[in-house]
């Protein structure tokens, strides 16, 4: 038997585990794991061999494997990315025994990459499949392991980018002394195809998830679905604010919006408009706040030609081009008090005057205002006034702040994701677990238009075909995601044990590396320097402790820091 490969340190990988009792989580990575008993696997096993028979047993453990080996390949991708071949890829083994799986040797290791090809033969001891299978059903007559050969094809398949279809040619099930499998191409066994049926997921139902992934991507950007138009959520804080409008809509009553910043109160404008008789007419949006006070009049009550230097024509004010439909006031606050007397006598008479004219006019328009600051409050410090404040106060409606609609963060995010997968053009596998708990714990002080953008985001950064994960969504500032809680950061010791990790040195380095804004070429100089002084000026040595050759060592010092690109700063 040929010589087994070594394996590097698994710290990195013992680091990704995280026990977080105090959620009630165990994390590897982003995924979320469960330590289950093997004993209740086995007696899963048994339920399904007796009621759907010894192959689709097979079959449905092997895809669970699968799966799992799927799912672990993604780290072999980000842990080691800059490792040689053989590093990456023991990630999958080294991740099999942290997971319990067996003990995993590897006795041949042979790809290619680029050509596709692959060559691989592993040893298990202790597998926890085969001792549990002989114990419900005794010596078996075929190899037994299913889900953890479904995982080494999963994760082969996975790091190689083609399906490697491992067979096990021994196992201790069968009362051989250990379990071995062998993998290749499928292409490669003579039997490949018959074995396809376990591995591969069903290729038409890969294609038809793809396309109603698509659909449904359309779908949420062409049209407002179902009766709540754009509007998603299912907390009673947000229906309660929905049956209010669906109320108003009905009527005739000036509404008054209430609410923090981005909770979504012109959406919430646009929606009664929709829902009103008035739907057919124009929808007119005006942000009191984002005009200058000496425009706002023109703009909301129109210009007759002549009416002050420079008004070379007549121009119709939103007032009378929301005639027939809805008014949308935004920020009202930020209205001028002499505004807000025109804009009170407008609500009473339903006529109003353009600038530099003597005649009015008749708008029929029902107004919706929109506030985020306390008009009561305003009134006493007499920046608003009293009457208008009763006159726009009939029917006020607040609505509820992202953080009061828990229940909707995932509906909400779920929705934005199809938005904007569709609008980038990519297709990602949604969020990961741990990024949907971030954002379930978030704050959300800028609310929905704070989501829509962490999530437009997360989009954008997320690589395709992959998942959002937390630091697609947060930028790696304190307190979000990772890290809240030392329980987050307990994990394995180099003995097995349940500990409190230290704060990850390599990635606490990077981050100072970065906080010190110097630029690669200059930190590289740095080192390089620090590492000649640690050894005397002796340059042997220092390349030694470098990694690096002493001609390269003289040869970058001699170097130094690249000289900025013109025009950089
Ligand atoms: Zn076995």
């Amino acid at each position: 038997m040929p010589n087994p490969l070594k394996y590097p340190p698994d710290t990195d990988l013992r680091r990704l585990l995280r026990f977080a009792p105090d959620e009630g989580a165990i994390w590897l990575g982003e995924r979320r794991m469960v330590l289950l008993h093997t004993a209740s696997l086995g007696a899963l096993r048994e339920d399904l061999i007796n009621s759907i028979g010894l192959e689709q047993a097979r079959r449905i453990f092997t895809r669970m494997g699968y799966a799992s080996g799927l799912n672990d390949a993604e780290f072999a991708r980000r842990t080691r990315p800059g490792l040689d071949l053989n590093a990456a890829f023991l990630v999958g083994p080294q991740l099999h025994m942290l997971e319990g799986a067996a003990r995993v040797t590897p006795l041949k290791m042979a790809f290619d990459r680029e050509a596709g090809r692959f060559e691989g033969e592993f040893r298990w001891d202790h597998s926890w499949e085969a001792h549990a299978h002989r114990q419900k059903f005794g010596p078996a007559d075929d190899p037994s392991c299913w889900m953890l050969t479904g995982y080494a094809c999963g994760y082969t398949s996975a790091f190689m980018g083609r399906l490697i279809l491992f067979k096990e040619v021994a196992c201790t099930a069968c009362g051989d002394e250990f379990c071995r499998i062998v993998g290749r191409p499928i292409e490669d066994w003579p039997d490949g195809e018959a074995h396809r049926v376990y591995f591969a997921t069903d290729s038409l139902v890969e294609k038809i998830e793809a396309l109603s992934l698509q659909v449904e991507a359309l779908r949420s950007t062409l049209a407002p679905a179902g009766p709540c138009g754009s509007m998603v959520g299912q907390s009673p804080a947000f229906r309660r604010a929905f049956e209010l409008l669906g109320k108003a809509a009905a009527t005739q009553v000036t509404v008054l919006l209430t609410g923090e910043t981005g909770v979504g109160k012109e959406r919430f404008a646009r929606t009664l408009h929709e829902l009103s008789a008035r739907r057919a007419g124009p929808f007119v949006a005006v942000n009191c706040a984002a005009l200058p006070a000496e425009l706002i009049e023109a703009e909301l009550f129109g210009v007759e030609k002549g009416a002050y230097t420079g008004a070379h024509a007549a121009r119709t004010g939103r007032f009378e081009r929301a005639d027939g439909g809805t008014l949308f006031l935004d920020e009202i606050g930020d209205l001028p008090l002499p505004l807000q007397a025109k804009l009170l006598r407008a609500l009473q008479e339903g006529e109003i005057e353009r600038l530099g004219s003597e005649t009015t006019r008749k708008v029929n328009v029902r107004l919706v205002a929109a506030t985020n600051v306390d008009l009561d409050a305003a009134v006493k410090a007499g920046r608003f006034r009293r009457d208008l404040l009763y006159r726009l106060n009939i029917y006020p409606i607040r609505i509820p702040p992202l953080r009061e609609r828990g229940a909707d963060i995932e509906l909400l995010a779920q929705t934005l994701l199809a938005r904007f997968t569709a609008l980038h053009g990519k297709r990602l596998q949604g969020f990961s677990e741990r990024a949907l708990q971030a954002l379930g714990r978030h704050g959300w002080p800028g609310n929905v238009r704070e989501l829509e953008n962490l999530v437009e985001r997360g989009v954008i950064l997320a690589a395709q075909g992959g998942a959002i994960e937390v630091e697609d969504l947060f930028s790696l500032s304190p307190g979000h995601g990772h890290g809240d809680g030392a329980a987050d950061r307990t994990g394995l010791d180099p003995h097995g044990q349940l500990a409190a990790l230290p704060p990850d040195p390599d990635e606490d380095l990077c981050a100072r590396m970065l906080a010190s804004g110097l630029p690669l070429e200059e930190l590289e100089h740095q080192l390089l320097a620090f590492a000649v002084a640690r050894e005397s000026g002796n340059l042997s040595a220092a390349a030694r402790r470098l990694g690096i050759t002493r001609p390269q060592l003289a040869y970058r010092l001699r170097r130094g820091p690249m000289p900025s690109e013109p025009g950089a700063q």
